[in-house]
């Protein structure tokens, strides 16, 4: 069972799926939902493609993902580990969930197929679907990184677009190598989360319960954000 990290959200549609879905859209179609999604406070778009052996793995039969990615504020996450900083997570959960329904609304009024996937629900893991991306990676420390910003929180939509812009490979899997040597978050975690294979142990994690945000806030991503770490990355392989 997974540890819960917000309440659940409620229900925003206003407009129902469209009987006869469109499958494929147009590039203009694709700047203009690109827009919309900037526009109503989200920083970017991946898009995930789960593969039949993906959808066997998870039992379901869904495959076109919008992962809508936010920035999770800065000033809450440096506030001091509290109850009230845990509401005040909770509470941009909820807002960032209220424009998720606004774009599957937008989805829906242009004859596509639009659902929020819950992020409470335990039948899936949106970590896994956000993988699929190759937009992202898992770190040492248990985060999903997406290059815009390392506060990334995300929700997604499944969807009947089919020509989505997939990315056929993963250009961040360096990151693995990288975090190999590096190990600040693992050694700093003030409350010894992680187990001897570097697994997060969750019910001793107090990220949920008093809102920590250490392995973020001293990370060289967060410090530095994605491409300066890269370049130094890069420069040390090059020597
Ligand atoms: S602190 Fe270091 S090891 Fe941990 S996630 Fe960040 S880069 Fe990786
Ligand atoms: S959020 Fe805090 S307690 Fe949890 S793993 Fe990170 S540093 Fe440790």
């Amino acid at each position: 069972m997974r540890i819960r990290y917000h309440h659940p959200i409620p229900n925003f549609y206003k407009i129902e799926n469209p009987l006869n879905p469109l499958n494929t859209v147009s590039d203009d179609f694709l700047d203009e939902l690109n827009d919309f999604v900037l526009n109503h406070g989200f920083v970017g778009i991946s898009y995930s493609k789960l593969s039949d052996e993906f959808k066997k793995e998870w039992g379901i039969d869904w495959d076109n993902i919008l992962i809508l990615k936010y920035a999770m504020s800065e000033d809450i996450l440096k506030m001091d580990d509290s109850k009230e900083k845990t509401i005040l997570e909770d509470k941009e959960f909820q807002e960032v969930g209220k424009w998720t329904f606004e774009i599957a609304d937008f989805l829906r009024k242009n004859n596509i197929n639009a659902d929020l996937i819950h992020p409470l629900d335990d039948a899936i893991s949106l970590r896994a679907i956000a993988m699929q991306s190759n937009d992202c990676i898992i770190l040492r420390s248990n985060m999903c990184m997406f290059k815009e910003a390392m506060n990334l929180g995300f929700f997604m939509i499944k969807t009947s677009i089919e020509n989505l812009p997939y990315k056929k490979e993963n250009d961040m899997l360096w990151v693995e190598d990288f975090c190999s040597t590096c190990g600040i978050c693992i050694d700093r975690c003030p409350q010894n989360a992680y187990d001897e294979n570097e697994k997060l142990i969750r019910k001793v994690c107090t990220a949920h319960r008093e809102g920590c945000s250490k392995c973020m806030l001293i990370c060289p991503f967060f410090k530095q954000g994605y491409e300066k770490v890269k370049k130094r990355y890069d420069r040390k392989q090059a020597r």
